[in-house]
């Protein structure tokens, strides 16, 4: 097995292998983070509503066990699925406004198993360049075309939709808010372009969910564009602090889901207490929209006072701020520095970002405050002067 250490080794070299650090929870800051003893200001984690450490939440997860037990036992199709399940689904259904939804383990085996359900052999998935691994993992796994457009790129994506008309099922497949960039899809473009070429929308909301929309539903509610995606799925694993997936779609799809979606069928189902536990982070996150509003209020302080120093933090407005320096080494010096100056960020690196785009990657949290991020914003520009990122 030597060539494993040749291959570790090459990662090494040009500052790509990642490795694997301890962290725990701050007790009462949710916006902190403690590496040993040092607490950290935590702008690198999806907490964005600040309900990780939620108590409400914790205490019907606790309730639940004493009840329902720890595992569920079983995939749902088998034993597993206990009776928190259906309460949440029709939940989310109420909520998204949807004939039927469907819990998936997380949003990775969402995609996964979504997409590998609805299309094969014969067809063809139309993807944004920048779409999330589990994306294309899905698409993998599926055996169509693979068609990837370029980032955002609606003419791209026209090209492509004339170059495979002839085939049998058509997706398009985008994340909602691009996880690595914190910019929007071109929504309403895609959902013409769907119409056009008879072909389905999936959204994937992971980082708009919760966040956008008057009860939280996400960017495609915002905009209006609910009844135009066919396939809407979200996590719980961000914004609402917890664990788990959601799709949302019409009984046929969800129905269809159940019996060919292999990661529902072929995995144990999440724990009740979990799943009931999600129920209760979901009425938070419909009913609590100051989260949101502060959450808004914090980005654009945050993302303003980053890009008046005159760094480079990409097009969007969403609590994900890139700072994008370019090379591996410099982006894993910045986030050190900042470490050491008690701020917790990751630098995120190719594979995950094109190469030569490597940055440190914002995410911010309701459980932040101003002068908690006005203080960072002051010692990350220090840092770009310090680095070479800024010019003084
Ligand atoms: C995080 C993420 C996922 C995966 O969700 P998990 O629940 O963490 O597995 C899927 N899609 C996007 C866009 C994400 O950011």
């Amino acid at each position: 097995m030597n060539w494993m250490e040749k291959e570790l080794k090459s990662l090494r070299d040009v500052s790509l292998e990642r490795i694997l650090h301890d962290n725990a929870p701050a007790l009462d800051r949710p916006g902190y983070i403690l590496r040993g003893n040092r607490l950290l200001l935590n702008l690198a984690s999806n907490d964005y509503l600040g309900l990780a450490q939620h108590p409400a939440i914790v205490e019907t997860i606790r309730e639940s066990l004493l009840t329902e037990g720890v595992g569920s036992r079983a995939s749902r199709l088998v034993t597993g699925n206990r009776t928190p399940y259906g309460k949440l689904e029709e939940e989310l259904s109420n909520w998204q406004h949807s004939e039927a939804s469907l819990v998936f383990a997380n949003g990775y085996m969402a995609n996964t198993g979504v997409i590998s359900a609805l299309v094969g052999r014969d067809d063809v998935v139309f993807s944004d360049q920048l779409n999330h691994a589990s994306i294309v993992d899905g698409i993998l796994l599926s055996r169509a075309e693979h068609a990837r457009y370029r980032h955002n790129d609606m003419e791209h994506l026209r090209t492509l939709l004339q170059k495979y008309s002839h085939k049998r099922r058509k997706l398009i497949v985008t994340d909602a808010i691009f996880s690595m960039d914190g910019n929007v899809a071109n929504l309403r473009e895609l959902v013409a372009l769907k119409q056009e070429y008879d072909a389905m929308l999936m959204v994937d909301e992971a980082h708009s969910g919760g966040i956008y929309g008057e009860c939280g539903e996400g960017m495609c509610f915002h905009l209006g564009l609910q009844n135009e995606v066919d396939i809407h799925m979200g996590t719980f694993s961000k914004s609402f602090g917890v664990y788990g997936a959601y799709v949302c779609g019409s009984q046929t799809l969800i129905r269809y889901l159940i019996n060919k979606a292999r990661p529902l069928i072929y995995s144990t189902a999440l724990p009740p207490s979990l799943i009931a536990g999600i129920s209760t982070a979901l009425a938070i996150v419909q009913g609590e929209q100051w989260r949101r509003e502060r959450l808004y209020a914090l980005s654009d302080l945050f993302r303003s006072s980053l890009q008046n120093a005159g760094f480079n933090v990409g097009t969007g407005n969403s609590p994900i701020i890139p700072l994008i320096v370019g090379d591996n080494d410099t982006a894993l010096r910045f986030s050190r520095v900042l470490e050491s100056n008690g701020i917790k960020t990751v630098a995120i690196r190719p594979p995950t970002v094109p190469n030569g785009t490597a940055r440190i990657r914002f995410s911010l949290s309701a459980a932040h405050t101003e002068k908690e991020l006005a203080d960072a914003a002051a010692i990350i520009c220090a840092t770009g002067i310090q680095l070479g990122v800024l010019k003084p």
